[in-house]
């Protein structure tokens, strides 16, 4: 595993993920490509579209001096 440093205070950054939560429980935040999309049953908004094909795992760097986050959307789990 590379080890990954910040970039405004060149401090080591820490591996994580950002949970979201759910009706069913913490579930893994996903990166959908393009512009969110209201969608709506019988005129009330219920959330926004998604394929599911779009959905690509999220994980996250956390610089352990200032916090600023680092995102990666990779199918893989891999930066
Ligand atoms: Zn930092």
């Amino acid at each position: 595993m590379t080890v990954q440093k910040c970039a405004d205070c060149d401090s080591d950054m820490e591996l994580g993920f950002a949970p979201n939560l759910t009706h069913s429980g913490f579930v893994q935040l996903k990166w959908h490509k393009g512009e969110p999309e209201d969608s709506r049953f019988l005129g009330l908004k219920t959330g926004v579209k998604i394929d599911q094909r779009e959905l690509v795992p999220m994980t996250a760097y956390r610089c352990t001096n200032c916090g600023l986050l680092k995102f990666y959307a990779n199918p893989t789990g891999d930066e």
